[in-house]
């Protein structure tokens, strides 16, 4: 079976929405009952997203096998309701680590060791050998980066040599540029992409397809003046104007007839197969984007609140939740470095703290979770904000003394929160962490069972310290109760108490779980519960 494969590339600028145009395509090529999925190409030295801070890069995505990967895919695995293993985010440096250590091993031996062909050969080798692993209909991969940055040459000249050796009836290019209008009413501009397909087309790149980001709708003479310049016909540039929701955009691709294109550029003609797929899609969107009566409001305090994109999935799985529910949820985010007023808080609906490292910002987060603690605010708390929210129970009801996490005060008296036993040896902080899905044993009759309506579920971390099991009884006496735990009783998972409206914490990330239409149930029941 030979995969099929849909190149997405960049040009003008970043932030265009290459991600979204990818989880498009795949979206609108799954629902042709196609089997897809995504590559994320990234050309930066990093071997992975782990060690970046969220909010210079965004939200670090955690897969379900552990990889600490870039938003994108994140963003794949909502569109296509698809877990994505981590071998499907590429980096520069994964691919020169492998090329040089099978040089140190002598398996050039001879040959002088050169980007063109082993780092080439390497790249290729990856995105097929995930194409034929899978046995996937199509891999819609998307190389990060703008055209004409140094980084990304070598993985467009592997793209282009793919394209060379495999043929256009198995391979097209789509790029994604900008046709600026300098005001509502002004003249679409189609130079900066004349410009960005110029320089597509000189490291050798004609693209098949142009998805050209606009706010107003692509008119037909800009549509054709772009073909013109661009040596690709008019019908093959597509409009991707402004939606309400970024769950419209396969529709609006839908209606330019990309599908029948690909399909046509394919040789699969007739392959275009609009089942029933698209009606469970359709109300997905439409739950997604429609008006809503009730208002829920949801403070969200943490440390990385000046980027939207640092809490992407938590964003997300909230709305997600929200639509569920008929119920539209509106987020303000609060720094908790700088929050000094508390009694603000009064006014949500609810408070969220997701996951966090480092002391910056954590006695603001321990404040936060006493104040919903005390004034009975729906809380729900992430990672950090599940070991934090331990934190000030400890501290305000158990009346410990100097009660902190390790990590936070490494010479705590009563460190309620400690680094993992088997972390005491890690010397490395890149990937180093406690990652990925773990199986977590539910207790019966507390909050997490009503909660899963089950006794085993398997959800993704990414930590290094955890709950100190010596407190446990204690907390519990006094009235949190730890209801979950995973390792043979090893870690605490979740802590709730009863006797609240909703006080709920989760040492994994359920974030990354919840999918339109497919919500994850903790962030249902907090929603639920918010709206009460
Ligand atoms: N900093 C904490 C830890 O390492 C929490 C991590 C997180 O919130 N993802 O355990």
């Amino acid at each position: 079976m030979q995969t099929k494969f849909i190149f997405v590339t960049g040009g003008v600028m970043s932030g265009l929405g290459k991600g979204v145009t990818t989880s498009s395509i795949a979206k609108l090529l799954q629902l042709s009952n196609q089997k897809v999925s995504c590559v994320k190409i990234d050309p930066y030295l990093n071997y992975d997203a782990g060690t970046m801070n969220p909010i210079a890069h965004g939200e670090v995505f955690v897969t379900e096998d552990g990889g600490e990967c870039d938003m994108d895919i994140g963003n794949y695995e909502r569109f296509l309701n698809q877990n994505i293993p981590k071998n499907h985010n590429i980096t520069t440096a994964q691919v020169y680590s492998d090329v040089i250590e099978s040089e140190r091993k002598g398996e050039f031996l001879g040959a002088c060791v050169q980007i063109i062909p082993h780092i080439t050969d390497e790249i290729k080798n990856r995105i097929r050998k995930i194409a034929s692993d899978e046995e996937l209909d199509f891999l819609i991969v998307e190389c990060g980066g703008t055209v004409g940055d140094i980084e990304s040459l070598p993985f467009l000249e592997a793209l282009r040599q793919m394209r060379v050796e495999d043929g256009p009836k198995n391979i097209i290019f789509v790029h994604v540029t900008l046709a600026p209008a300098l005001d509502v009413v002004g003249e679409q501009k189609t130079k900066p992409t004349q410009h960005s397909v110029q320089e597509l087309r000189r490291i050798g790149i004609q693209p098949d397809f142009l998805a050209v980001r606009c706010t107003q709708p692509l008119e037909e003479k800009t549509k054709k003046k772009i073909a013109l310049f661009t040596n690709v016909t008019a019908d093959d540039v597509l409009s991707c104007h402004d939606a309400k929701s970024i769950f419209e955009v396969p529709q609006i691709l839908y209606d330019q007839g990309i599908l029948d294109f690909i399909f046509t550029k394919f040789g699969k003609v007739g392959m275009v197969n609009t089942s029933a797929n698209w009606d469970e899609w359709n109300k997905i969107a439409e739950s997604m984007v429609s008006q809503k009566d009730q208002k829920i409001k949801i403070a969200m305090v943490g440390k990385y609140v000046t980027l939207a994109d640092s809490y992407v999935s938590v964003n997300h799985a909230l709305k997600h939740a929200g639509a569920k529910l008929g119920k539209s949820v509106q987020i303000d985010w609060i720094d908790s470095e700088s929050i000094e007023d508390f009694n603000k808080l009064s006014k949500y609906d609810g408070i969220l703290v997701p996951g966090g490292f480092g002391t910056r910002g954590s006695e603001g987060i321990i404040k936060t979770a006493n104040y919903a603690r005390e004034n009975n605010i729906p809380y729900l708390g992430i990672c950090f904000g599940f070991q934090l929210a331990a934190i000030a129970f400890g501290r305000s009801v158990l009346n410990l003394e100097d009660v902190d996490s390790t990590e936070i005060k490494p010479e705590t008296k009563n460190p309620v929160v400690d680094l993992l036993p088997e972390q005491k040896e890690v010397a490395d902080l890149g990937g180093s962490l406690r990652l990925g899905a773990h199986k977590i044993k539910v207790k019966p009759d507390t909050l997490a069972d009503k909660i899963y309506d089950s006794d085993s579920i398997v959800k993704r971390h990414r930590h290094r310290y955890e709950i100190n099991k010596k407190y446990v009884p204690e907390f519990e006496k006094k009235g949190m109760i730890f209801s979950a735990e995973s390792d043979e009783g090893k870690r605490m998972e979740i802590l709730e108490i009863p006797d609240h409206k909703f006080y709920l914490g989760v040492q994994f990330h359920p974030e990354f779980n919840s999918r339109p239409g497919f919500p994850e149930k903790a962030f249902v029941s907090f929603i639920e519960a918010a709206s009460k």
